[in-house]
């Protein structure tokens, strides 16, 4: 299913919140990226600093957090969840993994949906939801946890289950910061995506199997009533290359609703899984536009 975009290629002007937005985010990338740097199993020492850095942020945002502890070759291991409780048992989670590949301080790959997560997290911190609003970040997504029982997320998906979680929607923010404006810079999973969808990586891209093409319809539809950047929305089945490969992939294996926002990755950022992936490769005007517009979906989704 192909949800077509409008093609706008100028990111909009950001307004006074998102020129703050915009600092905030690039104070966490940095933070991750190049401070603490790699980290992973084989960097326990920076992946653990990475899980404090989060810890403290949601914190320092008076946010009521939980870690979710299991253990990988007896080293222990952390999920880190804030949660902001609504009226209602109805559960809005936005997540994103904060393990970088081996080899890769992981700026975009996923210092960005770490630091998005922290910045809405601190947005929604003192809201009144009418749905739980749940923040959460997945440690070990990538090799060789990835799409594992040992993979952060799969943990945490299980243990929803086995709680009777009620989300009703999970949002993966995975790598969503490198834009590009020259012919031909997106590239895709097979060819037959190539003929509909455009050449031109300018866009954030939403994603999903195709049992949760309501909730990805819906999503992008609140996306595109305030964004300023253009969208593409695919609903595919979840063995193409890449439909997979985040967080989502959990919730989808647990019975849950769930997309992933994403700049395509692979299909697009030239230092993915590099050592090259560092905080100066990012495009931090239409990295915010793709945060506030999720501001504003997850206002709206709590209002339905
Ligand atoms: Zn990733």
């Amino acid at each position: 299913m192909k949800m077509p975009g409008k093609n706008v290629s100028t990111a909009g002007r950001l307004s006074a919140d998102e020129v703050a937005l915009r600092e905030e985010l690039r104070v966490n990338v940095q933070k991750l990226a190049r401070e603490i740097g790699e980290r992973n199993m084989w960097h326990y020492a920076q992946l653990n600093a990475a899980a404090d850095f989060i810890e403290g942020s949601f914190s320092r945002a008076g946010l009521h957090l939980r870690r979710d502890d299991y253990e990988v070759r007896g080293q222990a291991c952390h999920n880190i969840e804030a949660e902001i409780p609504g009226a209602q048992p109805e559960i809005i989670l936005v997540g994103a993994h904060y393990d970088s590949v081996f080899g890769s301080p992981g700026a975009n790959d996923n210092g960005t949906g770490v630091a998005a997560t922290l910045a809405l997290a601190r947005r929604f911190a003192s809201a009144k939801p009418k749905h739980t609003l749940r923040f959460v970040a997945f440690v070990n997504e990538e090799p060789p946890y990835f799409l594992s029982g040992e993979m952060g997320s799969t943990v945490y998906a299980r243990r929803c289950k086995e709680r009777g979680d009620k989300v009703s929607a999970m949002i993966s923010l995975e790598t969503i910061a490198y834009f590009s404006d020259a012919p031909n810079s997106q590239t895709y999973p097979s060819r037959g995506l190539g003929f509909f969808y455009p050449k031109v990586g300018n866009f954030i891209g939403f994603v999903s199997n195709v049992q949760s093409r309501a909730l990805l319809r819906r999503i992008i539809a609140l996306f595109r009533k305030h964004a300023k950047i253009p969208s593409e929305g695919a609903a595919l089945p979840a063995f193409i290359p890449g439909v997979s490969w985040s967080d989502q992939w959990s919730f989808w294996q647990n019975g849950y609703e769930a997309i992933m926002v994403t700049d395509t990755a692979p299909f697009r950022y030239p230092y993915y899984h590099s050592s090259n992936d560092t905080p100066d490769k990012l495009d931090y005007d239409r990295f915010t536009l793709v945060v506030s517009g999720m501001q504003n979906v997850i206002e709206e989704l709590d209002r339905l």
